[in-house]
């Protein structure tokens, strides 16, 4: 079979390596419209649930990101400058640059073509020239946009800011930390990915965004505003940009999945708010169902509607539990009131998948602690 794949971030290198690890004859070429070194961001997280499904589908891709990996098991959340760890989450973080380095390697070991810096533009002719195009263009994929009356894409831009940092301040451990000023509330994401960095991502709702005066500020005024809100989590250490500007989240959902022979995949399909960390597992997994399905059979149409089929009830699942969390953010200064251990619980619950007993199986120490929460 002949591929076209347009974009070379984690779901069409992924599903490049999986095709091709399935049968050596296919062609398969992937369109990079930036070099094999750009990236944007810092560090991306996964499951420990990812990783077994990413070692069932490549175990020689897995060893490799394991080999860089940063697992930790508590997820910390820092209120009134106190921290309350919850443990018994398994998560690990990896650089967005060494994983598409990794990604990278093992596609061109296999004999995937990746063309760098070139950018399509002519969707049309890549189309027809292949047996199959999947567009893994990204959360503004032009093919989706190219083919908008076939996709039937629901886009949705929400109202909160969020900018992605880094820090050589290391948080071990996914730390959830408020911190309120004149403006209002902004609260971080962040973790170590490396030994020397982690990510630190910050969000506010649009009333703090307006009051702090980001839009008329420099680049530089916005990271050392930034960086004075989180003074006492920084510790002395700098944030770190990465041409990080200020963003709104876009939650993408497409009516059609795929028509004649041109799939979406990954972010360019659909969107799940940053701080249930899904975006990279959710491109990647779509990768190893799409290419589960042209397993069983060769039939383009019949692989394309198979992988809709199956797929999609997943992805509902999480862009509603992506949802919960993603308003709980938008809402997360209606919480500010609450002590830390109250605002630690209703933070692990907020997407409805984790419940009271699951915690209690978890971390009985931080559910004791938070049933006995008057006397704190
Ligand atoms: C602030 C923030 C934090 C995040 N944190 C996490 C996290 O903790 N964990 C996690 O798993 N995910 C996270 N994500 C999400 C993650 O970055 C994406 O979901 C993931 O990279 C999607 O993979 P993809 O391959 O679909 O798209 P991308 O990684 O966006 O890749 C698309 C590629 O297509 C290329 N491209 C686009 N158009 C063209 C064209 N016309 N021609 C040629 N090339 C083209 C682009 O250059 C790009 O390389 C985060 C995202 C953000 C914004």
């Amino acid at each position: 079979m002949k591929i076209n794949v347009i974009g070379g971030g984690p779901a069409g290198l992924y599903f490049a390596i999986l095709m091709k690890k399935a049968s050596a004859s296919h062609q398969i070429k992937i369109y990079e419209r930036n070099g094999p070194d750009d990236t944007f961001g810092w560090g991306v997280v996964f499951s420990g649930k990812t990783l077994a499904n990413l070692r069932a589908a490549d175990e020689i891709s897995h060893a490799e990101i394991t080999k860089q990996f940063k697992a930790w098991d508590n997820v910390d959340v820092v209120h009134w400058n106190t921290k309350v760890s919850i443990h018994g989450n398994s998560f690990s973080g990896i650089a967005r640059l060494q994983l598409l380095k990794i990604l990278q390697r093992r596609a061109e070991q296999l004999g995937v073509e990746i063309e760098f810096r070139t950018e399509i533009h002519d969707i049309e002719s890549l189309r027809k020239d292949c047996d199959l195009l999947v567009a893994a263009d990204g959360v503004n994929s032009t093919v989706r946009l190219r083919y908008a009356e076939q996709f039937q894409p629901e886009l949705d831009l929400r109202t909160n800011r969020y900018i992605w940092y880094g820090t050589h301040q290391l948080f071990h451990g996914l730390t959830l930390t408020f911190r309120e000023n004149a403006a209002g509330v902004f609260a971080a994401h962040s973790y170590k990915f490396n030994p020397t960095t982690s990510t630190f991502i910050v969000e506010c709702d649009p009333q703090t965004w307006a009051n702090a005066g980001f839009e008329q500020m420099s680049a530089d005024d916005t990271l050392s505003y930034v960086g004075d809100v989180f003074a006492e989590d920084l510790k002395g250490h700098k944030l770190l940009s990465n041409n990080s500007k200020w963003i709104n989240f876009l939650l993408v959902k497409n009516g059609n999945w795929w028509f004649e022979n041109v799939v979406l995949l990954g972010d360019a399909l659909h969107t799940a708010h940053f701080s249930i960390g899904s975006g990279t597992k959710l491109a990647m997994e779509d990768a190893i169902a799409l290419a589960e399905t042209f397993q069983q059979t060769t039939d383009v149409s019949g692989a394309l509607a198979q992988f809709a089929e199956t797929r999609r009830p997943v992805i509902e699942d999480y862009q509603a539990a992506a949802f919960e969390s993603m308003r709980w953010f938008e809402n997360a200064s209606q919480y500010t009131h609450l002590s830390p251990i109250e605002l630690a619980f209703v933070l692990m619950t907020r997407s409805g998948r984790v419940s009271y007993d699951d915690l209690k199986r978890r971390d009985p120490q931080f559910i004791g602690r938070y049933e006995r929460r008057g006397s704190f």
